[in-house]
């Protein structure tokens, strides 16, 4: 079964840290949303390797990402639905 992270958008916004955004070693795949005031994953790109959700976990003390079985992401492609940040929707 293959895992990629999902952010939950109410407890993020709480704080918006953005920390996590700093640590995904994927290119453009985990953002800060500056509308939602949320990070978000464009799981077509994730690759799962959890490093945000140790982050927003053992660092952050947030506890706001889930690693989830792709077939469960909510909401489908971040990415198709919101696009890049900063880009003209
Ligand atoms: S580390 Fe957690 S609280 Fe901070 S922006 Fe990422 S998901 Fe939100
Ligand atoms: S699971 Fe890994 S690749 Fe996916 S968003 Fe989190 S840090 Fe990035």
């Amino acid at each position: 079964m293959y895992k990629i992270a999902q952010v939950d958008p109410v407890k993020c916004s709480a704080t918006s840290c953005r920390l996590c955004t700093l640590f995904c070693p994927e290119p453009n795949t985990l953002f800060y949303d500056e509308r939602r005031h949320t990070a978000f994953v464009a799981i077509d790109r994730c690759k799962g390797c959890a490093a945000c959700v140790r982050i927003c976990t053992d660092v952050a003390k947030r506890d706001c990402i889930k690693m989830i079985p792709v077939e469960a992401a909510l909401g489908g492609f971040e990415m198709s639905r919101y696009g890049l940040p900063g880009r003209a929707q």
